[in-house]
């Protein structure tokens, strides 16, 4: 929008007088809007809100207070984007955003809303937020509801244009490598179809536990872990998850999950650029940067391209790209066999004007060592991989540390 162009403000623009939830966030785009809620008998009576976005960000904050206003809150709750984009067909590609940016205000003003209501009387086995978690020493979070995981210092997501070029393992060695030099350091795996930290970590079937309605990380090899993998009863219950379900996984595991204070938080995002990673980053306050994943064939250009677009779009700078999956270390000798082809992702770094941050080669005893929970960094820190993610981190650390994004 021009300068000069001016937006009518509508009638449920401003804060709400009497509101009983509210709550503010500012998404990757680096719009901030905020909502208001008045809650009755279960039902949202009326909601309003602000932004200081461009004019789709006022026309989906207003069609999402339409939609909310009269209905039941739990009905509000699991309103989605595409509610909101239903009533708005002429919002422009690139501005679809601001519909999940409104969405999630929504609900965290409803959750504000929950926290402050829910009967004392539930807590014992409200699984939800609610007020006695005020008195609760690591959880007193009125800071939460503007700015998701503030006890962390870095956040960094993994990103990567399409599944199967090792983005997990790539995050979960990143995890490590960060721990090996004693930073405190968290895993959250929000790759909800195939959620992998629990077999990387050979954790699978462990569930997560729960204390004063926050979800515990679960530990492994020194640092915290979280994924979709400790949450689900059954592995088969992510695929049969509708939209607003998965995303309700995915704040959840944004908000409630106790990280306690981090130097760093890993994210390792869902596959592609669709909705799911989108979310995420959208969810999560100020995230440092993203690490993109690829392999050195040519083909796989295009899908970087595909990350690197995603990430401008959502202003989301961008720390560099790892190869992965970079020629066949032998575990006998360590010599580096290139099977398909070398430098493409240091080619492709260099057209997008990125960093590159190395090239991990395939390494069996990667694999070996997750299946028996064993840290493959510690046990083979020597071998061309270790020292590549090694070599990753530090560059990564210097980059953030001389804030240089
Ligand atoms: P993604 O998250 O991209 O779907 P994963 O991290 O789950 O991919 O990796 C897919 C498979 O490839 C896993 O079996 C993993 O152990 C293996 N793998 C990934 N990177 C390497 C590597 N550098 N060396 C050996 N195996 C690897």
């Amino acid at each position: 929008m021009s300068a000069n162009e001016k937006i009518t403000l509508p009638g449920v623009f401003g804060p709400l007088k009497g509101a009983n939830g509210n709550a503010r966030i500012t998404g990757p785009c680096g719009d901030t809007m905020e909502f208001w809620v008045k809650i009755e008998d279960k039902r949202i009576v009326r909601c309003t809100f602000t932004t200081d976005g461009c004019a789709s960000s006022v026309a989906c904050g207003t069609a999402a207070c339409t939609l909310a206003a009269g209905a039941p809150e739990s009905v509000a709750f699991e309103l989605h984007p595409e509610d909101v984009l239903a009533l708005l067909p002429q919002c422009p590609e690139e501005e679809k955003h601001c519909a999940l940016l409104a969405v999630n205000t929504l609900k965290a003003a409803i959750s504000d809303y929950r926290k402050k209501h829910c009967p004392p009387e539930a807590c014992a086995a409200c699984t939800s937020k609610c007020d006695s978690r005020k008195e609760a020493p690591r959880s007193a979070q009125t800071e939460a509801d503007t700015e998701r995981l503030p006890w962390v210092e870095h956040k960094i997501v993994v990103l990567s244009g399409k599944g199967g070029v090792g983005k997990s393992t790539v995050a979960a060695h990143l995890a490590l490598a960060l721990a090996a030099r004693g930073f405190k350091t968290g895993l959250l795996d929000v790759d909800i179809h195939g959620p992998s930290v629990p077999t990387l970590f050979n954790l699978t079937g462990v569930q997560a536990k729960q204390f004063n309605g926050m979800i515990e990380p679960v530990t492994g090899c020194g640092i915290e872990l979280m994924s979709t993998g400790f949450l689900l009863e059954h592995p088969d219950q992510a695929v049969i998850m509708r939209g607003p379900l998965k995303m309700k996984v995915i704040e959840q595991m944004l908000q409630d999950v106790d990280w306690g204070v981090l130097d760093y938080l890993i994210v390792d995002c869902p596959p592609g650029t669709g909705d799911e990673p989108l979310s995420v980053c959208q969810l999560i306050s100020n995230p440092d940067g993203a690490v993109i994943v690829t392999t050195p064939q040519e083909l796989a250009a295009a899908d970087v391209r595909k990350s690197v677009q995603f990430c401008r779009k959502l202003n989301l700078p961008i720390l560099g790209i790892l190869e992965n999956m970079s020629g066949y270390a032998c575990p006998k000798c360590g010599e580096v066999t290139h099977l398909f082809g070398k430098n493409g992702g240091m080619k492709t770094a260099a057209k997008y004007n990125l960093a590159f941050l190395g090239r991990i080669p395939i390494d069996p005893t990667i694999g070996i060592c997750g299946d028996a929970g064993q840290n493959f960094l510690e046990r083979h820190n020597d071998s061309p991989a270790a020292q590549a993610f090694e070599k990753a981190v530090e560059q990564i650390h210097s980059a953030l540390k001389q804030g240089e994004l």
